[in-house]
This record gives structure tokens, C-alpha cells and sequence, in this order.
């Protein structure tokens, strides 16, 4: 759980993106008033949303990669009201919250209980001991309703495959209890001595998992950036599998994102494609990413509606 997860590349270099980025730390605070702007909006749900600590991997006002500011929201509290504000500004129906600490997954649960869906990191590596990783103590909490997904699974970031054993229990009861399950595959900025590595990001690393467990609702997070041909060999073969967008439409270099979904879309993927924020300490990286998806030109209003609303309605199997 102290493990360093912080994945997403510095790209600072966007000027424009800084620009926006200053537009936007104002609307961030005021945001709920924004009802034009969700009224006029259809709904979205965002498969990808993050609860830190404000300390987490590194003191609190960290700088937005993009923006290179910090948030107008610094401490934990603000961060998590500015991120709900958010959701409610741009009609973000529901949320799958991903956190290490239980405490505050609660908290934002019991702030905006219909939209959040809470989701415990799991990293693989902590003690089975400890009541975050238990896999009693888990599925209790998934009986109660507390949690409602399993991810984000951040093996990756510790040097394993998501094949590794130390995973098996995890996604065995996801499998039995029906959890959708996101794996983080794909990006990772801990240069150097970090234990990540970036072949284990391959999607086709899942392809054991798959076949272990046939029922496991899994998605791809990330839609396992850069290896585009590897995904979509995933998808082709294993049909229930979907992906989520997170971090690229705001982090990434905005031609090489579209480049990416252009991709999976020309391969006929766009019914398994699902909007994420990766909101991690900066609440207005929500309104970044929505624009992320929203210049694709090449996307239908039919295409951007199932990416941003009823692939992942879909995949969640919410009742509409
Ligand atoms: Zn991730």
C-alpha cells in the first residue's frame, strides 16, 4: 500500500494545456453550480476515478503534469469535494472509485452514496493480513454493498505479472461474487530503479487469467498504452473484455491519444471502449479528460455517447 503507484508521465511541455489548465482551476471551485452544464450534457460514467490521501506519494499541492499548478483543491477533503462537485457539473452518473485506504473510500461513499462505487487497490505485493487485502474481510464488505468493484490492480507497479500467483485469490473472487475488475496495464513513469516494468503491461499478459477464470468481468485500464496491437488481440479473442481511456485523453499528447482510439476503433472496438478520469490529485483533470474525448472528431455523437455512457452502463449491467 506504500508502494509507489504513481504512474503518469510528465508532459508539462503543453502549453496550451497549461492555459486550460488556469481556466479551469476556478470552475473547479464553484462547480456546483454548474446545472446548465449537466442538463445540456448527457450522462457519463467515469470507470477510472482515484481517492488519495493529499500525502500520498509525496506531500500534499503536487503540480496537474499538464497545467504544471497545482489544483485549486489541496487537502484531502477539498480534493474529494472538488472531485464530487465535478461529478455532479458534468453529470458523471456514476464513478468507480479506486483508493488504498478503506477510510476514505468510505468517506466519498457516504458523500455522494448513488454515484460512487467503491474499489480497493490491489497491488499484490501487501500483507493478506492486513484488512484491506483480506479476502474475508473483502467479500464481506462486497456482500454489505460497501464495495462494488475490485482495482485498481496495480501489480504492474510492483514488478508482477497479473498473472502472478499472489493475484489468484483476488480474482477468484471477483469471479465468484460477479466484481468488475480493473487492471492497470500499460503506462508507467517510475523511471530507473522502480520495480515496474513495462513488459508486463503487455494486455496479452491477461491471457491466463482469462482462461483460469472465464466469468471474470475484467477491463483493461489504460486500454494497455502504447501496445495497441497486443489489445486488440485481447479483445478480439476474449469478447467479454472491455478497456478504459483513463489518463490518455488529458496526459497524453492529444494527437497520439487519438491515434491510439482511432486505432481500436477502425478494428470495430468502439462497443467495448469506456471513459476514465484518472482524476488522482488535481479534481479538474475531470473536465481535461471529458475534452479529451470530446475533440476526436472522428467520433460519431453515437460513438462518444457509448464511450462516455452506455458501454460502460453495459459492462456494470446498471439498470436503465
Ligand atoms: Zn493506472
Amino acid at each position: 500500500m506504500t508502494k509507489k503507484i504513481l504512474h503518469h508521465p510528465r508532459s508539462g511541455r503543453y502549453l496550451a494545456w497549461a492555459v486550460v489548465g488556469l481556466l479551469l482551476v476556478f470552475p473547479v471551485i464553484t462547480a456546483d453550480v454548474g446545472g446548465a452544464e449537466s442538463k445540456s450534457r448527457g450522462p457519463i460514467i467515469d470507470m477510472h476515478l482515484h481517492a488519495f490521501p493529499a500525502d500520498f506519494l509525496g506531500p500534499p499541492g503536487k503540480l496537474n503534469p499538464v497545467t504544471g499548478k497545482p489544483s485549486a483543491a489541496i487537502a484531502t477533503e477539498e480534493i474529494m469535494a472538488a472531485s464530487l462537485a465535478n461529478l455532479k457539473r458534468f453529470n458523471i452518473v456514476k464513478a468507480v472509485l479506486c483508493g488504498p485506504d478503506r477510510e476514505l473510500l468510505d468517506k466519498w461513499k457516504a458523500a455522494s452514496p448513488d454515484r460512487i462505487i467503491a474499489s480497493p487497490m490491489i497491488n499484490g505485493k501487501s500483507s493478506p493480513q492486513d484488512p484491506h487485502y483480506n479476502i474475508a474481510s473483502l467479500r464481506r464488505d462486497y456482500l454489505a454493498g460497501q464495495l462494488g468493484a475490485m482495482g485498481e490492480v496495480t501489480a504492474q507497479f510492483q514488478g508482477l505479472s497479473p498473472n502472478d500467483p499472489a493475484l489468484k485469490p483476488y480474482f477468484a473472487l471477483a469471479e465468484e461474487l460477479d466484481l468488475p475488475v480493473g487492471v492497470h496495464m500499460g503506462p508507467g513513469t517510475q523511471r530507473g530503479a522502480s520495480p515496474l516494468r513495462m513488459s508486463l503491461g503487455n494486455p496479452l499478459e491477461l491471457e491466463e487469467v482469462l482462461v483460469r477464470h472465464p466469468n471474470l468481468r475484467l477491463y483493461v485500464m489504460h486500454a494497455g498504452w502504447p501496445y495497441l496491437q497486443e489489445i486488440k488481440a485481447l479483445l478480439h479473442n476474449y469478447p467479454q473484455v472491455y478497456v478504459d481511456l483513463a489518463t490518455l485523453p488529458w496526459l497524453w499528447p492529444r494527437e497520439e491519444f487519438h491515434y491510439y482510439l482511432e486505432g481500436l476503433m477502425r478494428a470495430g472496438y468502439g462497443k467495448r471502449l469506456m471513459f476514465g478520469s484518472d482524476q488522482l490529485f488535481w479534481p479538474e483533470a475531470i473536465e481535461m479528460a471529458i475534452a479529451g474525448i470530446e475533440s476526436a472528431d472522428f467520433l460519431t455523437e453515437e460513438q462518444k455517447r457509448d464511450i462516455f455512457y452506455n458501454n460502460a452502463a453495459r459492462f456494470l449491467r446498471l439498470e436503465q
